[in-house]
């Protein structure tokens, strides 16, 4: 009989439970045990402890149920216990969702095979130092590759790739989204020898399963390409990890436990002693602080383009110019349409950016003013022309568009705001021979919709492409020489420390599509504030520009990377005791800090921006410091001494990306 301690599957912070156990196990071993009168997933985390050593009686614990065949390795399980730590999380919680549903009988996998054709690359300058520098290390250590949209990135990676495989080695190609899959398995399998797996949310639990016992049991030299979750795959002779787009948010989960994977591949590579590369045209600051600062000789600049291509020349027009606007042109301005026509009559083809849904924002009465809202958020619905609806960008609510307006019987509703499908609208009716798509979430709700759509697109077979941040991430589009962008305004004015830096960041991704194949890029963008300076930074591709005045704002704000950040959501379905605990919670921080943690600081609480989303009501406590041990012991601390309130939660999210 062995006494082993369990991380059950459980919201429960501790150390874990006791057990006995009779058969053998080990550290990492994966169980069933009994929780109440439940059977729940476990992972052994501790042997053959001394009863004494127990605050529990001998004679309460309980035994295994049952020892499963999946054991997980040193480096899995310590991977799985930081990100415990450092995010606050409950282990045993935390790897039941992490680890693919286990298959007793699962179908079997069809993998890619590379071709392994030659791969002929004259790297540039830049690309040859990156390539150099990063490709004799052995060991861990991070890079950055900052390299402007069309720089050629990618070549470097196939090349870092290609050599780390032939030396028996494994690679690990994380990106943030499953869309951006099939083009770089197109490109990787040609030239690389090996599978090529890609995984990613459209694999079934058998596929996921598969390639999980595969990369953990299988010694040959594979390049596993996924999305966040992937980062969670044991692959055995791992050499290499690389992240694309480090900076973007979908690495950052929301629900469950908030870990950033970029963060926790940094850890993973540290555990497994191997380097990292990370890859942006457009680095989060935290990232390129880092570098810029502490490691500078591990930063690769790419400033130009490869092939001779040009960045895209940049230009604004000032949306509140009406005096020469027409109605049926709105939201458009003469000038944008004037440069649209051009590029129409050369025959270019042309996306069009927003980054919102639907035909208008909200419906206004016009006598009385009043505002639609929905029942279940407190957001203004939307309105959809071609379903004739009014639906909430929260939660699935929608109903049929109104005739008139509840609150005085008026039948005038003012539709504000433009969409998607409102621009789609618009252009259909200045080019009514040209063929307008649209690539939103609205359109394209599966993943062979968007293939399909993007291949049409590539085939010239649409003309103007209308859509939201969807198109702004790493597509190719060859024959693309002018993008136009709209509604930015109200992304630079939210009320958040890092709206700046997501403007910037959309707006060079959403530039960087134009022109990649050309010399005359061109770039057009929209804005009710064209003084912002902001844009001036993006009219000179200027990173440096931006950077340096963002970082002396952070500065002033005490915002990262010059503090760490932890935010505690509460949530509740009733308003009232969210509020009242949520003070209480905020009185209970203070005297803590006041007492132990003096360098963490506290604002707060305060109500969300959007206080109510699925009748669920929120208030958030922002912790912040320059001290992060003291930040972390603080809420550790508060968690061991939290006093549970009836039907209120709470979450805790360190380095959140948003704080409202
Ligand atoms: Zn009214
Ligand atoms: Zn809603």
């Amino acid at each position: 009989m062995n006494l082993i301690r369990v991380a059950v599957n459980f919201p429960h912070k501790n150390e874990g439970f006791h057990y006995y156990c009779d058969s053998q196990v080990v550290v990492g071993q994966l169980v069933e045990v009994p929780l109440g009168k439940r059977t729940e997933f476990g992972c052994v985390i501790s042997i053959d402890e001394k009863p004494k050593d127990l605050t529990i009686e001998e004679d309460k614990v309980r035994a295994v149920k049952e020892v499963l065949s999946i054991v997980l390795n040193a480096n899995e399980l310590a991977l799985y216990q930081w990100i415990s730590q450092y995010y606050h999380y409950p282990l045993g919680q935390l790897i039941y969702d992490c680890l693919p549903h286990f298959m007793k009988k699962p179908r079997p996998l069809e993998l890619t095979l590379g071709e392994g054709q030659d791969f002929e690359f004259e790297p540039n300058e830049d690309q040859k130092k990156a390539i150099e520098g990063i490709l004799p290390v052995n060991h861990f250590d991070r890079f950055l590759i900052h390299g402007v949209t069309g720089s050629g990135k990618t070549l470097i990676y196939l090349k870092l790739i290609q050599e780390k495989l032939k030396s028996g080695k494994s690679v690990l190609f994380l990106l943030p989204e499953i869309n951006l899959t099939p083009q770089f398995v197109a490109t990787f399998a040609k030239y690389l020898d090996g599978p090529v797996i890609s995984y990613h949310s459209e694999l079934s639990d058998s596929q996921k399963f598969q390639i999980y016992q595969m990369a953990r049991t299988n010694s040959e030299p594979m390049l596993i390409l996924g999305v966040r979750s992937s980062v969670f795959i044991p692959l055995q002779n791992l050499g290499l990890i690389i992240i694309d787009e480090e900076h973007d948010t979908s690495f950052k989960q929301d629900d469950r436990c908030p870990y950033n994977a970029r963060d926790v591949a940094s850890k993973k590579a540290q555990l497994e002693n191997v380097p990292i590369v990370l890859g942006s045209a457009t680095p989060s600051l935290e990232t390129y602080h880092h570098f810029h600062h502490l490691k500078k000789q591990n930063l690769f600049e790419l400033r130009n383009r490869a092939g001779g291509a040009y960045l895209p020349t940049i230009e604004l027009v000032d949306a509140r110019d009406k005096n020469t606007g027409e109605d049926n042109i709105w939201p458009l301005t003469p000038r944008s349409v004037e440069i649209l026509k051009e590029a129409i009559e050369r025959d270019e083809q042309v996306l069009v950016f927003v980054n919102r849904l639907g035909f208008a924002c909200y419906i206004q009465c016009r006598s009385c003013g009043e505002q639609f809202f929905c029942p279940n958020c407190s957001v203004t619905l939307r309105y959809f022309k071609r379903k004739n609806e009014l639906q909430c960008q929260h939660c699935d609510y929608k109903e049929p568009m109104i005739q008139s307006c509840h609150n005085c019987g008026c039948m005038t509703l003012i539709q504000k705001g433009f969409g998607t499908e409102k621009l789609a609208s618009v252009l259909s009716e200045l080019f009514p021979d040209k063929k307008i798509e649209r690539f939103d979430r609205d359109e394209i709700k599966t993943f062979t919709q968007l293939q399909a759509r993007l291949a049409e697109f590539h085939q010239g077979e649409i003309d103007i492409l209308v859509g939201t941040q969807m198109l702004s991430k790493g597509h190719n589009f060859e024959k693309v020489k002018l993008v136009l962008i709209l509604g930015i305004d109200n992304q630079l004015n939210f009320p958040d420390f890092r709206s700046s830096e997501r403007v910037y960041q959309t707006l060079t991704q959403v530039a960087g599509r134009a022109g990649r194949y050309s010399q005359d890029g061109r770039v057009i963008i929209q804005t009710l504030a064209p003084e912002n300076p902001l844009f001036e930074t993006i009219k000179e591709h200027s990173f440096d520009g931006f950077y340096q005045s963002e970082l002396d704002m952070r500065k002033i704000c005490q915002c990262p990377p010059f503090q760490k950040m932890a935010l505690i959501h509460f949530n509740s379905r009733f308003q009232e005791r969210v509020t009242s605990h949520v003070r209480k919670q905020g009185e209970i921080l203070r005297h803590l800090i006041e007492h132990h943690f003096p360098a963490v600081i506290i604002l707060g609480p305060r109500q969300a921006m959007v206080e109510k989303k699925m009748n669920q009501f929120s208030w958030n406590i922002l912790l912040k410091s320059t001290d992060p041990i003291q930040l972390h012991n603080l809420i550790k601390t508060f968690e061991l001494n939290y006093q549970n309130e009836n039907s209120v939660s709470y979450k805790v999210d360190i380095d959140p990306y948003t704080l409202i």
